[in-house]
């Protein structure tokens, strides 16, 4: 089964200035690990993809089905890290990145541990009992991705998670995130206006236009490229 499929996924806005209709039969499947990225100017209905993806209101038309289910309303099984990491200036990085756990009810201390072990594998292993405003933009985003990562989501989606950073950073950042993922075999959806982006990180982008039905343009991700 494949992680992640749409059918045939239509969305219109509705609203007291009339209708939208931004997206017009969107068709996709990811199997387990694939990385894609959906790449096109602001306005175009990315942002609204990841939403539906993530449960948070139903498509007009069309399905989006996680692990062979219909997906119905928001749940566990999604991660989301966005362009700015959100973190509690009061709680420690440790507590930051367990927040999700203490959401889902299952922190413990071998949950714990867990989280130790991401922080370090995502070179943070020094800096659990600081506070995020001992830390660098980088660095923050890396726990972003840390809280993310220990819930143990089937599909995490990322927008725009780079965009605020420098641009070496944020090269690095790319770097670690795509390695992190391929290595966990987490299935990812990444939104960005950055197509040098898109290919460096991703198997697979689709290309999103103005027009609703304009995003059938696919490119698959050469391997050399990546
Ligand atoms: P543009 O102004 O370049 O067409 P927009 O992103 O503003 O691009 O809008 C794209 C389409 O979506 C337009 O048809 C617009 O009327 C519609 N639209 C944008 N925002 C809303 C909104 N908040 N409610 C309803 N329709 C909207
Ligand atoms: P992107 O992420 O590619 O910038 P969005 O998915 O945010 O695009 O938005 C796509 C279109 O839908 C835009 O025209 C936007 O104005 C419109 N839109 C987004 N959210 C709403 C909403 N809640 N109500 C009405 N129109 C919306």
């Amino acid at each position: 089964t494949p992680v992640l499929q749409l059918a045939d996924l239509s969305h219109v806005y509705v609203n007291e200035k009339g209708a939208a209709l931004v997206l017009e039969g969107l068709q996709l499947s990811l199997s387990r690990g694939e990385f894609l990225s959906l790449v096109g100017p602001s306005g175009c209905g990315k942002t609204t993809v990841l939403n539906l993806l993530a449960g948070l209101f139903p498509p007009t038309m069309g399905r989006v089905m996680l692990g062979g289910e219909t997906v119905t309303g928001p749940s566990p099984k999604v991660g989301y890290m966005l362009q700015q990491d959100y973190l509690f200036p009061w709680r420690s990085i440790r507590d930051n990145a367990a927040i999700g756990l203490e959401i889902n009810g299952t922190k413990t201390r071998a949950s714990m541990e867990a989280v130790d072990e991401v922080l370090s594998e995502l070179g943070l292993g020094g800096y659990g009992s600081r506070y995020p405003h001992e830390l660098s933009g980088g660095m923050r985003q890396r726990v972003a991705l840390a809280r993310t990562l220990v819930t143990e989501p089937e599909l995490l989606l990322l927008d725009e998670p780079f965009s605020a950073l420098d641009l070496h950073i944020k090269l690095q950042l790319e770097e670690l995130v795509q390695r992190t993922l391929k290595r966990l075999s987490k299935t990812a959806v990444l939104v960005t206006h950055d197509l040098a982006e898109a290919a460096a990180m991703s198997d697979r982008v689709i290309v999103m236009g103005r027009n609703p039905g304009r995003f059938r343009s696919e490119l698959v991700v050469p391997e050399e490229i990546r």
